[in-house]
């Protein structure tokens, strides 16, 4: 009985008390604890109720919201021609079937908290881990106990310093947006028109995907970046460029290899000047520089983050300490053949959260299957890559020649050429460590099998014999 917190009311000779309104309390300990609601969350507790159908597991997310999943969010929502279905977060996937950006899973509140019955305690934080103890604190001040932990907190996109607003641009407050969730999705999708004028900082993939969906609101979008091409770190160049050049079609007005220097509030807009000398006056500014993994509670824990890659550095297992696992965008994990490496992708959070769920609930096995990642630029851009996909490594590149279809092997390929379909083997050495699949789908097992086999390779021809390039 909550004796505090109660109001005591009299009932002849018993004092009941009536809990005061408010959230739930949660429970003082749980066999199962997953901090963080998303994906990588949602698919390591449906492995744990795979290993273990009457696992206790309490989920505890910031967000206002059940869990969801992100990718449609710059594509798929902004597509959908029916915008009462878009502000219902319903999407048309790619089969044509309707589906809702929330996860299906049943997840009950803290009251509900049962052996096989999931809860989740929603717009709750984490605010303190201590693995030694194994108990975590929460925004609200409760203290809670757990048996297995996992840390899947995402993360939090960067900001630039110079868009911050002040005293003289208060109006950046209200202009400047960053991108990660459903809100952001909600505020900027409802600000834009074809009345409007946008700027996207940023070339890799939240900014280059919502140049190209935001383009379907009529607004009229600006994009600039250092690299030389849209998708620069991860594309070769030729194909760089030449998804900038798609882009463009589509109705971007791409600014490759430039910096924004100044903005500054005007009555009609932001006023933005780019280092080129380009002056814009635009209603709204999308920057998408990067994501910053959420490793805040490692401080007070003592978990190591790393240096470089960022993100809760952990061992092929997932486990950061005993009876803590890590898994998502913020896993700086062991990958047993292509090394330590962090992922910031939808698959990878399904893959390695699913792992562990398996670990904490006893498997102990190393990652083995590697994740994927796929990406749609338009009607003449869509790929699916798998592996190091980085384009400071050496490329070999197969292009297919529709009208003889006979495919042709390039290193460098001219920048006349049309990219229509083909593949990209990432090298290191004669290894293929990475494999992109350009406009062609459902290889990507293949190229799982190539990069797992570690083999040398010499005769690319044959190699892409394997992944029949005429096969859309
Ligand atoms: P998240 O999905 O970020 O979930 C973590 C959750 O934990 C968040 O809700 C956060 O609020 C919560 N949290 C953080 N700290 C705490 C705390 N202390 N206490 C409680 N809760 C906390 N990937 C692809 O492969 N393909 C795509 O097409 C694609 N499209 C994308 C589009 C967009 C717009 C974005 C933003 C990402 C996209 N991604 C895509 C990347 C993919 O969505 C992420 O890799 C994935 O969401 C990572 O999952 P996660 O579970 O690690 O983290
Ligand atoms: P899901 O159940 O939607 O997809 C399962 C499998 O279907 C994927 O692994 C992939 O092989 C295939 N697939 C899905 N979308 C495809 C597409 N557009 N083109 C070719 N193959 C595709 O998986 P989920 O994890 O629930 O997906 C979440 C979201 O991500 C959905 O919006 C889905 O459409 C999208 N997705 C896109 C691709 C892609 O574009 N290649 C791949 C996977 C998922
Ligand atoms: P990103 O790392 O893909 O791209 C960052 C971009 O910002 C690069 O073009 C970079 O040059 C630029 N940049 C960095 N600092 C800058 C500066 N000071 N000024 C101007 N430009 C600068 O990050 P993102 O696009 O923000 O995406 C965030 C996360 O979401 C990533 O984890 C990404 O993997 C994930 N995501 C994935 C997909 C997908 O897989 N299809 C889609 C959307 C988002």
């Amino acid at each position: 009985e909550p004796e505090a917190a109660g109001v005591p009311e009299e009932n002849n000779d018993t004092i009941i008390f009536v809990p005061s309104a408010g959230p739930p309390s949660p429970p003082e300990q749980v066999q199962y604890l997953l901090i963080g609601a998303g994906t990588a969350s949602v698919s390591a507790m449906r492995a744990i109720l795979k290993a273990d159908p009457n696992a206790e597991i309490l989920m505890v997310g910031a967000e206002p919201h059940g869990p969801y999943m992100r990718p449609p969010l710059s594509k798929e929502l902004w597509f959908n021609e029916d915008k009462t279905e878009s502000s219902q977060l319903i999407f048309n996937d790619w089969s044509g079937n309707k589906r809702s950006l929330f996860y299906p899973d049943k997840l009950g509140d803290v009251t509900e908290l049962a052996p096989g019955s999931p809860a989740l305690l929603k717009g709750t934080k984490v605010v303190k881990l201590d693995p030694t103890n194994q108990k975590v604190t929460l925004s609200t001040g409760e203290v809670i106990k757990y048996g297995k932990c996992l840390l899947a907190p995402g993360g939090e996109p960067k900001t630039l310093p110079s868009l911050e607003p002040s005293d003289k641009n208060p109006c950046l407050s209200t202009k400047v947006h960053l991108f990660r969730n459903i809100s952001q999705y909600q505020q900027l999708s409802s600000e834009l028109n074809e009345n409007t004028k946008v700027l996207v900082i940023g070339g890799g993939f939240v900014g280059s995907e919502l140049a190209y969906a935001m383009t379907r609101t009529g607004a009229a979008v600006y994009q600039s970046f250092p690299e030389g091409g849209n998708m620069g770190r991860v594309l070769p160049k030729y194909l760089s460029n030449w998804t900038t050049q798609q882009l463009e079609t589509a109705g971007v007005h791409v600014r490759p290899e430039t910096k924004v220097v100044s903005t500054e509030c005007r009555d009609n807009g932001v006023l933005v000047q780019l280092n080129t000398g380009e002056e814009l006056t635009v209603d709204h500014i999308l920057v998408a520089v990067g994501l910053k993994p959420s490793t805040e509670l490692g401080d007070t824990a003592g978990l190591e983050v790393h240096g470089e890659m960022g993100g809760y550095v952990v061992n092929a297992e997932l486990e950061a300490r005993s009876n803590l696992f890590v898994a998502g965008d913020a896993a700086c994990f062991y990958d047993p053949v292509l090394g330590r490496r962090r992922v910031e992708h939808h698959d990878h959070a399904v893959v390695s959260g699913k792992l562990a769920g398996q670990n904490m609930a006893g498997a102990a096995q190393p990652y083995h299957h590697q994740s994927m990642f796929w990406s749609d630029l338009g009607p003449n851009v869509g790929y699916e890559a798998i592996g190091l996909v980085d384009s400071s490594l050496p490329t070999v590149g197969i292009w297919a020649h529709k009208d003889t279809s006979e495919s042709e092997i390039r290193t460098d390929p001219g920048s006349n050429e049309k990219y229509e379909q083909g593949i990209v083997f990432y090298m290191d050495k004669n290894k293929v460590v990475g494999v992109l699949t350009w406009n062609i789908f459902g290889k990507i097992p293949i190229a799982r099998q190539v990069i797992a086999a570690g083999e040398e390779h010499q005769d690319f021809g044959l190699l892409a014999k394997q992944f029949d390039i005429y096969t859309k």
